[in-house]
């Protein structure tokens, strides 16, 4: 059984002898991998809300080099404000675990950092039953993003399974606050 609540974040890093290879990485499309079950899932609830196929799943899995050229073109490009607001360092980002994707609507701005994924009747229909596929939106709005330490991402969801993503999601929480809540009981 996989850690599907896993925590990667700014303040919890992988360790530094962090491998890829248990996750049982699976190329769930066009060369974007995934964790095998947060593919299967993902691929059952696009089935569910997405009969057009307007979806497209821009990123996925990301190595810690990919990362960590991801994190050094974007302070080139977007700066350091941006980068930082963004871009996780790597061993800090939710992407070398294989349980994170980034979503973005076909003809929208694919932007490899900040993918379009809003105001849509099927980003709708995909956010009224993520939870009942085991997916949450990891980076909620305002105050949430104290917490997060990253900025709002409409278009970056994680896979923790059920029936944590229903609880999470019914609450409005993020993934930090529900573990917090877990550990204290
Ligand atoms: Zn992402």
């Amino acid at each position: 059984m996989k850690d599907y609540l896993l925590l990667v974040s700014e303040t919890v890093p992988l360790p530094s002898d962090f491998n890829p290879e248990p996750l049982k990485l699976v190329d769930a499309w066009q060369g974007i991998f995934l964790e095998k079950q947060t593919a299967e899932a993902l691929s059952a609830l696009l089935t569910k809300v997405d009969p057009h196929h307007l979806i497209q799943l821009t990123s996925g899995f990301r190595s810690i080099r990919e990362q960590t050229e991801l994190f050094q073109t974007s302070i080139e490009e977007n700066g350091l404000a941006y980068t930082n607001a963004y871009v996780a360092l790597p061993y800090c980002s939710e992407h070398h675990t294989g349980f994170a994707v980034d979503l973005s609507i076909k003809n929208g701005t694919v932007g490899e950092i900040a993918p379009d994924f809003q105001d849509h009747p099927v980003v709708e229909a995909f956010l009224n039953e993520m939870a009942n596929f085991g997916f949450i939106m990891r980076y909620l709005a305002d105050e949430k993003t104290k917490i997060t330490g990253i900025a709002h991402e409409p278009w970056h969801f994680r896979y923790v399974g059920l029936p944590h993503s229903q609880r999470i999601t019914e609450r409005g929480l993020v993934l930090e606050e529900y573990l917090e809540e877990v550990m204290s009981r």
